[in-house]
């Protein structure tokens, strides 16, 4: 047993061309016949990158486990890019192909891409995100936020502009919670497809891969997956493409007839909008007395008000959290509709995570 996988498991499977592009072609009928295509992706799409996988036979878990080096992160001078994968996913969303994309990866690549915020739910994380642990107010930055070297330590350093409260990076380790709102619109989006595609992950980590088997289970979709390596949702898979990501987008792109745009950083646009938002929030700012309390007063009072705002909900520490979070966000028409559901299996804490 090699990170908890057997020989068997880690092992990579190659299709040969003729079926990869057999495949593709179907995938393509697939996507133009869906209404509401969901692709979920993992560490494997970033591996043209430079960032090494986890579980590939020079996966950092694996190479951990055979007491090699693990690989070193190899990108350009110029900094990490986004792969063709993430690209084509921003043109497959501009275009309506798809409708949202849930991700594992905390490398922030599909933000600078340029998926829009509404329409990604990074489930670990984004090492360019940290937010305020006191109201939750999000930033995002141009540079990676996690300062922090012990595993569950996710202070930053810096303070919260609105309310000068500790500012945590976004980051999941093993054994942490999942950002409730993220987990709620993955949930959502999920729960509502009629087809996910999976890409590059070897769907090991709870919850993440129970979402794309959601509809499968409800008998309403279908589940594609592309991924070097077999995965426990294999059994679910209406198909599956054995080979790189790059290369199978490649060959979608040309099917389905979409130029891939060129990669321009939209990390940098999020960052001053997010600026002049701040700017005037501060100036808008004097009218409420809560700011003064929260500033001089010993962490209770501000928990109390945070009570107070709560009255007639239930207390439930995340879910206070992804509202504060979400205050600025189009209101997220499900929660009502997700309150009812059994959400304990969906709350289990990642399985296996990198420590960081
Ligand atoms: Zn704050």
């Amino acid at each position: 047993m090699i990170a908890g996988m057997t020989e068997e498991e880690i092992k990579e499977h190659h299709d040969t061309e003729k079926e990869i592009k057999q495949k593709v072609s179907e995938l393509a009928k697939m996507i133009k016949e869906s209404k509401h295509c969901v692709i979920h992706t993992g560490a494997g799409i970033s591996t043209s990158a430079g960032i090494p996988d986890f579980r590939g036979p020079n996966g950092v878990w694996t190479c951990r486990d055979q007491n090699r080096k693990p690989p070193k992160r190899n990108y350009s001078k110029e900094g990490l890019r986004p792969t063709y994968c993430h690209m084509a996913i921003v043109e497959l969303l501009n275009q309506g192909f798809i409708k949202h994309l849930v991700s594992q990866n905390t490398d922030g690549l599909h933000v600078r891409s340029g998926i829009p915020l509404e329409k990604i739910s990074e489930l670990h994380g984004n090492t360019h995100k940290e937010y305020c642990s006191k109201c939750g107010k999000e930033y995002f930055r141009l540079f990676r936020t996690r300062t922090a070297n012990k595993v569950h330590d996710h202070q930053t350093g810096r303070k919260c502009d609105i309310c000068g409260g500790m500012l945590l990076d976004s980051i999941i380790n093993f054994g942490e919670n999942l950002p409730q709102n993220a987990l709620d619109r993955a949930f959502k989006e999920s729960t509502k497809s009629d087809l996910c595609i999976v890409f590059g992950s070897s769907m090991r980590v709870s919850p993440a891969k129970s979402l794309p088997v959601i509809p499968v289970k409800q008998k309403k979709g279908k589940l594609v997956l592309v991924n070097y390596q077999k995965t426990p949702i294999d059994k679910h898979c209406t198909m599956i493409i054995h080979s790189a990501t790059d290369l199978v987008m490649e060959l979608l792109m040309n099917e389905l007839d979409i130029k891939v745009p060129v990669w321009e950083d939209q990390l940098t646009d999020i960052v001053e909008e997010q600026e002049e938002k701040l700017e005037k929030e501060l100036k808008d700012k004097p009218k409420e007395k809560s700011k003064d309390k929260l500033k001089d007063k010993p962490k209770e009072k501000s928990k109390d008000k945070l009570k107070d705002k709560s009255k007639d909900k239930p207390k439930e520490k995340s879910k206070e959290k992804s509202k504060e979070k979400s205050k600025d966000k189009p209101k997220d028409k499900s929660k009502d509709k997700l309150k009812d559901k059994p959400k304990d299996k969906l709350k289990e804490k990642p399985k296996e995570k990198e420590k960081k």
